[in-house]
């Protein structure tokens, strides 16, 4: 018998390059991003729906969008 897998979308930020202007948590639809201390943003994993919104609305280009197994 075959495995049934659940194929979902997530964001993640590189934050060594992330410059903290928080542009992609302005359009985040469930507010799954913040910019922890002023210094990078990071995604909580857990509401990411992987909308990529974000992705393209960060300037220096430091989102991606990831296919993930649940
Ligand atoms: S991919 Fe969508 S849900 Fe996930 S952090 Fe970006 S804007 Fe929010
Ligand atoms: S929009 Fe891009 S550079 Fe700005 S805080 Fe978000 S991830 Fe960092």
């Amino acid at each position: 018998m075959t495995a049934i897998t659940k194929r979902q979308r997530r964001a993640e930020v590189d934050r060594a390059v992330c410059v903290a202007c928080g542009c992609c948590l302005k359009v985040c639809p469930l507010s799954a991003i913040e910019v922890y201390r002023g210094v990078y943003a990071r995604v909580d994993q857990r509401r990411c729906v992987g909308c990529g919104m974000c992705a393209g609305e960060c300037p220096a280009g430091v989102i991606s969008v990831w296919e993930v197994q649940a």
